[in-house]
């Protein structure tokens, strides 16, 4: 089969790869239909990625068809239309059976195409481990954009909000405005947020929040023009989408006294000058952490079914996989619009 591999720095290629196959009874293999490309896997684009390996497979987001199936494999069938999630739990274990897949026991934070161990899903074929936990059906008049959108990032910025303890009539800041962060802006007004206020650097994507109904801000005056709007208060809420220090440092500057920070952007830094005496003084909350996507799908999916959410419309771009390649590269460079990137088989 040919995927998208990872061979340094802003070389990925589309190449022959080993097939996709059964390597447990609980696998189950997916012939891919559209995968997407998280803002995560610009990390491993730019060298600084979950695992030292070369070679390895990107991606943690498809939906596709089931081709084959093993042994103990209860609930798929060859022909079956499926959704993947990008957290991948051993699905027997307490956490797992509780819905916190990012707690499992037995393979902690395990996650697609971020090292050989689990090889991605920007490819023509999917290996899936206990398919009959971390699989879904495309659920009933969802398209595969939608469902695409329900393997990560609508989940994770549902997972921001939630965390972020969003309440009726509150005041929220969302601080970057990738495909997450227009999703949580979205979001964070189904949750009843009464005004959102909406951060970046970026004009277009300010402009697109703004559609959204939030009040765009640019990140240098972010903290002055949300003073004066909300008479000194502040935000309740932040939600954090891009992972550098200084966005999460804003965010915590965007907070009013008794406020909650949710950062989902992805942060490695190992000595985060964190603003004790900010968040001493504020009595803020700080919450940080990886979503457990199929927990929220009994939330998102009628919320989709239902025209309250269009995670879809923040697909910009979709291109085969053999345009992979060009496809980062647009993506990174927020080049033509790049948004959302969709890649089909
Ligand atoms: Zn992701
Ligand atoms: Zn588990």
């Amino acid at each position: 089969m040919k995927a998208l591999c990872y061979h340094g720095p802003r070389d990925i290629r589309f190449e022959s790869f080993e097939d996709a196959k059964l390597q447990d009874d609980r696998d189950v293999v997916v012939k891919m239909e559209r995968c997407g490309i998280c803002g995560s896997d610009l990390h491993i684009y730019h060298g600084q990625g979950f695992s030292p390996d070369l070679g390895f497979c990107v991606g943690h987001e498809a939906v596709g068809e089931v081709v084959e199936v093993g042994r103990s494999v209860v609930q798929y069938r060859p022909g079956d239309r499926v959704m993947i999630s990008a957290a991948v739990g051993c699905g027997a274990c307490g956490p797992c059976l509780a819905g916190e897949v990012n707690q499992c026991r037995n393979n902690a934070m395990q996650c697609y195409g971020l090292s050989h161990r689990l090889e991605g899903c920007q490819a023509e074929a999917i290996r899936v481990p206990a398919g009959d936990f971390n699989l879904a059906k495309i659920p009933d008049g969802l398209t595969a954009d939608q469902a695409l959108m329900l393997t990560d990032n609508l989940p994770t910025a549902w997972f921001g909000c939630r965390n972020a303890g969003i309440s009726a009539g509150q005041t929220v800041v969302v601080v970057g405005l990738g495909p997450i962060g227009l999703m949580a802006v979205e979001s964070a007004f189904v949750l009843g947020a009464s005004r959102v206020f909406a951060v970046d650097f970026v004009a277009e994507r300010r402009a697109l929040a703004a559609e959204l109904g939030a009040t765009p801000l640019h990140p240098d005056t972010a903290v002055a023009e949300l003073m004066e709007a909300t008479s000194g208060r502040l935000a309740d809420c932040a939600v954090e989408a891009v992972g550098a220090d200084a966005s999460i440092k804003l965010a915590i500057a965007l907070v009013g006294r008794q406020g909650v920070v949710s950062v989902i952007g992805v942060n490695q830094t190992a000595n985060f000058d964190f603003p004790m005496g900010m968040a001493f003084f504020k009595s803020l909350s700080f919450r940080i952490g990886t979503c457990s996507v199929p927990k929220f799908w009994p939330e998102l999916v009628p919320l989709i079914q239902g025209g309250r959410l269009h995670p879809e419309q923040f697909i910009s771009h979709t291109l085969p996989l053999a345009d992979g390649a060009e496809a980062y590269r647009l993506f990174d460079a927020r080049a033509d619009g790049a948004l959302k990137m969709v890649m089909t088989a």
